[in-house]
């Protein structure tokens, strides 16, 4: 059986030829849980410069080196999509992270609403999962995932070339189409918290000129499931699928 392909996340510039240190994680993943030799293959990619081969030049539980030898893959950029939503319980946010990044988002958006659930995230491990999420899924680019910011501020500053499709619980079971949007080469997706949204809320949203509500079919899916649900319907309509 073939070996599998070992991907990782690096900050480091890449070229032929650049010396990568590994941190003290890198290492104890590649030497201690993967049993990686000298001379083993490792794809690396940055985010910025597509895929790269790399080999082993030296172990160590605590560090360990990689020299870059040859482009592997291009650099592959997803469509300009943010995905923002209200943060759930722990593990059930994790996966959210998670799926946006295999799914294509372009930028990760947390966001607090009336009816919130959690008031605060930690980002640094939700960046780290979508990190991990672009290693296990092919894929050279990582979304930034930004600060938990307050819904209301969001859109009081939002963009005006960026649309928003506004996934509103009250249109369940309603006939939508996300074509009937008018065109824009920039998106959003909102997705609520476990409460859904405030009738003041949804006013709001719908009042505003780059809105697009939108029904995710004749069911309440919960939060996560609404966020790879709607991802998937954006991505198949007018995404890079
Ligand atoms: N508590 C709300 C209720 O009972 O009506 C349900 C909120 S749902 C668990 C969480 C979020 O998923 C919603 O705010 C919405 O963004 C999205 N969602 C779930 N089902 C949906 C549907 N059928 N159509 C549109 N959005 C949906």
């Amino acid at each position: 059986m073939a070996a599998p392909k070992i991907r990782m996340h690096v900050p480091d510039a890449l070229h032929k030829g650049q010396t990568v240190h590994l941190t003290r994680e890198q290492s104890h993943y590649l030497f201690g849980v993967m049993r990686l030799n000298p001379g083993d293959p490792v794809y690396i990619f940055n985010g910025r410069d597509g895929e790269w081969r790399a080999e082993v030049i030296e172990t160590g539980r605590r560090g360990g080196m990689l020299s870059v030898r040859a482009a592997s893959g291009p650099q592959q950029l997803p469509p300009d999509l943010w995905l923002l939503f209200a943060p759930i319980k722990k593990a059930r946010t994790d996966f959210i992270v998670e799926k946006a990044t295999e799914m294509g988002a372009a930028r990760i958006l947390p966001v607090t609403t009336e009816f919130t659930n959690s008031e605060r995230i930690n980002r640094e491990r939700l960046q780290q999962h979508a990190v991990e999420a672009a290693e296990q899924c092919g894929g050279t680019y990582v979304p930034d995932v930004a600060d938990l910011a307050r819904l209301d501020r969001l859109l009081a500053d939002w963009p005006s070339d960026r649309r928003l499709m506004f996934c509103d619980e009250a249109l369940v079971g309603a006939r939508t189409s996300l074509m009937s949007a008018p065109p824009a080469a920039k998106w959003a997706v909102l997705i609520g918290p476990e409460g859904g949204f405030s009738a003041p809320e949804r006013e709001r949203l719908k009042s505003a000129p780059f809105v697009t509500p939108v029904s995710l079919g004749p069911r309440i899916l919960r939060a996560d499931t609404a966020a790879v649900a709607a991802l998937t319907l954006w991505q198949s309509m007018l995404g890079d699928w």
